[in-house]
């Protein structure tokens, strides 16, 4: 017996947004979904909001296939009522549970043979939308750089001639890559809003039908329209639907396959100068065929990525807008309370806020009805584990901080240029990034050794400001380990064994069956010494240099709680504080 969850309805907003959801069954008063398999094929209801109707465009608007059951007729008796929709209900799960079985990827369109048993025009994709979209770059907020990146896409359509005159080749795709509910629809809508062209849309899942051909078809139709068209945008959401590497899919889905190649083919078949610029959308860019990379094709890659606090403090403006704010409420603060919030998760609260101040019979949103809000998006929120607790956001400041500060000290390992704390997807909780000055294709042993110490700087900071480290420095270690290994067994780094590489560089194996030669255990056991030996020592000197500087690890620190991202000038004034304790130099 499967369990059915309840969920409130901006637990489901989120899924929705977040492309979990597989399939929805939408009635007068409730809702019932299912979560993706990757998401344990969960099952939810919740009680709608708003109309059916709102419903069904919210979840257009999110390529998410749904089924709308039809009103029982009112006029029937109460008991025959219940009986026929408790069967309905039944088929429908029973659909449902006939395509999970299948163990197909949901939300690459199964939803026709879905829809179909309802024999319901809602679930019937949209082709495209057609005209002006009304939706400007003041609409999307906190996302700058890509905005920078996509001015220019603004000016090759409203100002083709210009470039074309110069000889100039036009892009003809685009890729925003970023999170769920980042903004990259809007920012694509925004494009042609702001070039004031027309923007033609569809979602990938919504090209793969049940009959082959179709999706193939339908390529071929929106191209040739939007030729007719130009200037114009055409926009493909959720591109990895279609577009999915052919080569790892040894069922094949030819449908998908024929869609897919249309849509290669039309690409390469206009000209880059007929004004019809293709922009796609996507959050899992890895998966792609490498065929769309190609150039002529999507060769620009525009990153559309959570915000920072100044950013949320943007959006939340952006939204806050078309609601009644009350006096007291403070929208940095709440952009500094929503570390890890995509613009939709903000737009989310600014209305959840909204329904709370409602509820409660107010004029306008107080800042209790935003805490009150928060705390329920949250709760949805926790469950993709992306929002990191205070504890956790100060351990990873931390552990940044110690990188960058170590690192700064460093021969070679290039510039600290940014150190964040915003969380990206669920792995990496933050990161320090180093710019090589140069590139560089050799190591130097300090360098190496630099490197190493670096690596081991999070870790360092994390024991000395709490006397006990976490496990998000696991992968440092497994870096570092690896550099020292390498430095002996295969750079010939070391007094003791000299330059005799220990690791075959070849990935064959050696005739013992592994990549290392056979090797007496006194010399394994040598090298396990150095390995331990020179790790040993990386880290006290990373701990010697940041104890060395421990007020301005902590300053450093409360900053990067304070703003999240360090960069630019800012971090190397803060970086250029550091100071070398005695006998460091030795040791490089
Ligand atoms: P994506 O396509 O990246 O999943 P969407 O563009 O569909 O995200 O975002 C959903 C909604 O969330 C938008 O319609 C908008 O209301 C809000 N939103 C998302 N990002 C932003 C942003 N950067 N600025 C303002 N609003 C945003
Ligand atoms: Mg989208
Ligand atoms: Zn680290």
């Amino acid at each position: 017996m499967e369990t059915i969850a309840q969920s409130i309805y901006s637990e489901f907003v989120q899924q929705v947004q977040a492309q979990q959801v597989a399939k929805v069954l939408i009635q007068a008063d409730r809702i019932d979904y299912q979560l993706k398999a990757a998401w344990g094929n969960q099952r939810y209801q919740t009680r709608s909001i708003g109309s059916v109707a709102d419903v069904q465009g919210f979840l257009r608007d999110n390529g998410v296939e749904f089924t709308v059951v039809p009103e029982v007729n009112s006029t029937a008796s109460g008991l025959i009522g219940l009986l026929v929709s408790a069967g309905m209900m039944f088929g429908a799960w029973a659909l449902l549970n006939k395509f999970s079985k299948e163990g197909s990827d949901f939300g690459n369109g199964l939803g026709n043979g879905f829809g179909s048993g309802f024999g319901n025009g809602g679930s019937k994709a949209r082709v495209y939308g057609n005209g002006k979209t009304g939706v400007t770059f003041e609409d999307v907020a906190g996302v700058d750089e890509a905005k920078r990146e996509l001015q220019e896409v603004v000016d090759f359509l409203k100002d083709g001639e210009k470039y074309r005159s110069i000889g100039a080749k036009l892009p003809k795709g685009v890729l925003l890559v970023g999170p769920p509910g980042t903004g990259k629809t809007l920012m694509a809508k925004a494009i042609a809003g702001e070039a004031g062209v027309p923007f033609l849309s569809m979602s990938g899942s919504e090209f793969v039908e049940l009959y082959v051909g179709v999706g193939a078809s339908r390529v071929r139709d929106l191209f040739n329209q939007a030729k007719r068209k130009a200037p114009c945008i055409i926009f493909i959401d959720e591109l990895d639907a279609i577009g999915k590497s052919r080569g790892n899919n040894i069922n094949g889905n030819d449908e998908r396959e024929q869609t897919l190649n249309q849509l290669l083919t039309e690409m390469d078949g206009f000209d880059g100068n007929a004004g019809v610029i293709v922009v796609a959308a996507t959050n899992r860019p890895e998966v792609l065929d490498a065929a769309l990379r190609r150039p002529g094709r999507f060769d620009r890659q525009v990153l559309v990525d959570r915000p920072d606090k100044i950013g949320r403090a943007q959006i939340l403006k952006v939204h806050g807008a078309s609601v009644r704010l009350g006096a007291d409420v403070d929208l940095d603060v709440i952009a500094t309370l929503t570390s890890g919030f995509a613009g939709a998760d903000l737009a989310n609260l600014v209305n959840e806020s909204a329904l709370m101040a409602a509820r409660h019979n107010r004029t306008s949103i107080a800042m209790a009805d935003f805490k009150e809000a928060f705390e329920r998006v949250v709760a949805g929120l926790e469950k993709r584990s992306r929002v990191l607790n205070p504890m956790e956001r100060q351990i990873v400041a931390y552990h940044e901080v110690g990188h960058a500060l170590v690192g700064a000290l460093m021969p070679g390992g290039g510039k600290v240029s940014k150190i964040s704390i915003v969380p990206r997807g669920s792995s990496a909780l933050g990161y320090t990034m180093q710019t090589p000055e140069e590139d560089r294709f050799l190591m130097l042993e300090n360098e190496l050794k630099g490197r190493i110490a670096t690596l081991l700087g999070g870790r360092s900071a994390e024991e000395i400001v709490f006397g006990r480290v976490s496990t998000g420095a696991s992968d440092d270690i497994q870096k570092a380990t690896d550099l020292a290994q390498k430095a002996v067994t295969q750079y010939g780094m070391s007094e003791s064994l000299g330059p005799i590489a220990f690791e075959s560089q070849q990935s064959q194996f050696l005739d013992n069956g592994t990549t290392r030669r056979s090797i007496s255990s006194e010399v394994s056991v040598e090298i396990d010494r150095l390995l331990k030996q020179s790790i040993d020592e990386a880290h006290a000197v990373a701990i010697a240099i940041l104890r060395h500087n421990r007020s301005l690890l902590e300053s450093v620190t409360q900053r990067l709680l304070e703003v999240e991202v360090l960069e630019g000038e800012e971090l190397a004034t803060l970086l250029a504080q550091v100071q070398a304790p005695i006998g460091i130099e030795d040791w490089l």
